[in-house]
């Protein structure tokens, strides 16, 4: 047994330092021009491919870290470069965390590299599960999956939406019903590869914040995609559903295994806005003077800067123990998963609003970048489980009572 220690080892420094580097340099003086042009940052996700922050090594060496520390210092000091630009490099993530979660071992090497591609070649890849009539209620979703044996095909027919990278992913893992009966225990997920005939983009949204991160409905019509392309394989598939209808307890849900693992990354991401905007409104507080003096100086200022402070540092510890115990396979008991993305998320939120609040009229206009911050920072107590359904989860798990 190690001693205990929060301090980070030279490698997660190394990490932290290069990462902000490279937000600092690369992702802040780009930031405010693709919020305004709201597209996909090409040229930057080239860039990251390059210096190799977008790709498969970078999660590979990120994850092997049995701290389960690197992942999120890296993603704290990208989202404090911009949330934005970081979600159009983590989009991927989210469909190759699912592939992780549910795919067998071959499935993983054929299809992960192929959500990333390489630099002069890039691919991205999408998660869909959310849908016009199914978002928290993950169990009623209505994309139908129907196995064809004399193809063997699996043909998927429905509408997903609010999809990171959706209908421009080279490869999108679709979460569809194979038995509407048996809820989310009668789902699976699916790979669509690319150029798959029957699926395309529909409405691409306009959003209040992370704007840089294309987000759109995905619209599956008759999409035929081949066995193999079935996450976890047939086999076990038959077998879950033979234990479901016999009335068994069966293995996690598969939207939910992917939302379990990727929580704590979604609060570091967080983490790095509120930072951003914290550490922004401190030095402003500094140097701006009212009544002949700095604003830091009146109490109101300043306790607003300690509870800032308090909170970013009560959110870190929740993101790093949440990712130390996904790393060391120790289950989440309490919902601690959920509570790392509840706390960030809302810290990230309360956080941003008391940024604007110090830096007055200049923190309202799009001069300054914390407006921006605020915009990003909402969508983390909305998307991968909103804060209510975290607080869901929590009661859940520390209750035993199925609350509702
Ligand atoms: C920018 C963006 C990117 C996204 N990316 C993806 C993606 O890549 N893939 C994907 O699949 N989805 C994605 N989503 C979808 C996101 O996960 C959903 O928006 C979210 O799960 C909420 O679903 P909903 O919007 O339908 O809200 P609803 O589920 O309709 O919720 C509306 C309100 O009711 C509350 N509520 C609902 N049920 C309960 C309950 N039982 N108890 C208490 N309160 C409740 C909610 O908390 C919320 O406040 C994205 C969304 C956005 C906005």
């Amino acid at each position: 047994m190690s001693d205990f220690s929060l301090e980070l080892n030279d490698d997660q420094i190394t990490l932290r330092d290069w990462l902000h580097g490279f937000a600092l340099n690369e992702m802040r003086p780009i930031a405010a021009e693709w919020d305004e042009r709201e597209e996909t940052p090409w040229p930057f996700i080239e860039e990251a491919a390059r210096i190799g922050v977008y790709g498969l090594d970078f999660l590979m060496s990120n994850f092997a870290d049995k701290t389960g520390l690197s992942t999120m210092i890296a993603l704290e000091e990208l989202a404090w470069g911009d949330a934005g630009l970081c979600m159009a490099l983590m989009g991927t993530t989210l469909g190759v965390a699912a592939i992780v979660a549910n795919g067998t071992p071959e499935q993983q090497m054929e299809w992960v590299p192929q959500c990333f591609g390489a630099p002069g070649d890039l691919k991205l890849a999408a998660f869909g599960v959310s849908e016009p009539d199914a978002g928290s209620d993950v169990s009623s979703l209505r994309t139908r999956a129907i196995y064809d044996e004399k193809t063997d095909e699996w043909v998927l027919n429905g509408t997903k939406t609010w999809i990171t990278n959706g209908g421009i992913a080279n490869v999108h893992v679709i979460v569809a019903s194979v038995d509407p009966s048996l809820g989310s225990r009668g789902q699976a997920s699916f790979i669509v590869p690319e150029g798959t005939p029957g699926l395309r983009m529909g409405q691409k949204f306009k959003k209040m914040g992370i704007r840089a991160s294309h987000t759109a409905e995905v619209i599956l019509e008759d999409c035929r995609v081949p066995g193999r392309c079935l996450l976890g394989g047939k086999e076990k598939l038959d077998e879950k559903l033979a234990r479901v209808r016999e009335g068994k307890k069966a293995s996690s849900q598969a939207a939910m295994a992917t939302f379990e693992a990727t929580r704590p990354a979604v609060g570091a991401q967080a983490l790095g806005i509120a930072r951003a905007a914290y550490e922004y409104a401190l030095d402003y507080a500094k140097e701006r003077q009212q009544f002949g003096r700095a604003i830091i100086e009146n109490q109101a200022i300043a306790f607003k800067l300690a509870d800032m402070k308090t909170s970013i540092d009560a959110a870190r510890l929740l993101v790093w123990r949440a990712s130390w115990m996904a790393a060391n396979r120790k289950p989440f008991t309490a919902g601690e998963g959920s509570m790392s993305k509840l706390f960030a998320g809302e810290t990230a939120v309360k956080v941003t609003e008391e940024a604007i609040q110090i830096l007055g009229g200049y923190g309202y206009v799009r001069d300054y970048p914390v407006e921006r911050w605020h915009r990003d920072s909402k969508i983390y107590t909305i998307f991968e489980g909103t804060s209510e359904i975290q607080r869901l989860i929590i009661a859940r798990a520390i209750s035993g009572v199925q609350i509702r």
